[in-house]
């Protein structure tokens, strides 16, 4: 088990001890003594007012042969293309920064970093509108990804099938 997954389930399991006190009229019992993870884990909760996020993104897991190729941006992300393996369309785009990248290899789920939330998201998770990683692409220089999935119903939040669906600016078109 990976690093990465022992932190999510210690959150989980401290969310879930959270929620019994809560909504329990006894007295709360005494906390028992956290390790010094948790202890982290409390301040980052703390400091977001209870909502559990990863506030600190682990240390990434990703193999560091792909770590080396990657160009980010200051803030440590990579644009992510997402692409229908069906038919070629472009459906969306997304940020990955390391760790959302090794997600996305090794858990065949498109994950992305939410730069405004500072948090992980899977494609789908909350929508049902999953996409299910087909092949994953480095571009030349190393700051943009191409993902190649099978998406589940529409891949943009407004209900359209692809985020470019909508707003088509209107171009000059000049004969060659
Ligand atoms: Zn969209």
């Amino acid at each position: 088990m990976s690093q990465t997954t022992m932190v999510v389930l210690t959150v989980a399991a401290l969310e879930t001890r959270d929620d019994a006190e809560v909504a329990s009229s006894t007295p709360v019992p005494d906390r028992p003594v956290l390790t010094g993870r948790e202890c982290q884990v409390r301040g980052a909760e703390a400091r977001n007012n209870g909502r559990v996020t990863e506030t600190v993104p682990p240390e990434s897991a990703l193999d560091h042969e792909i770590a080396a190729l990657l160009k980010r941006d200051a803030a440590g992300l990579v644009a992510a293309v997402v692409q229908d393996e069906s038919d070629g369309a472009v459906l969306m785009l997304g940020w990955m920064d390391d760790e959302a990248l090794h997600r996305t290899l090794t858990t065949g789920r498109s994950t992305f970093y939410s730069r405004s939330r500072r948090e992980y998201w899977v494609k789908g998770e909350t929508s049902g509108h999953r996409q299910w990683v087909r092949g994953v692409r480095l571009d030349c220089d190393g700051d943009a990804l191409l993902i190649t999935v099978r998406q589940e119903g529409a891949a943009c939040h407004t209900g359209d099938r692809s985020c470019f669906d909508a707003r088509v600016l209107p171009v000059r078109e000049v004969a060659r």
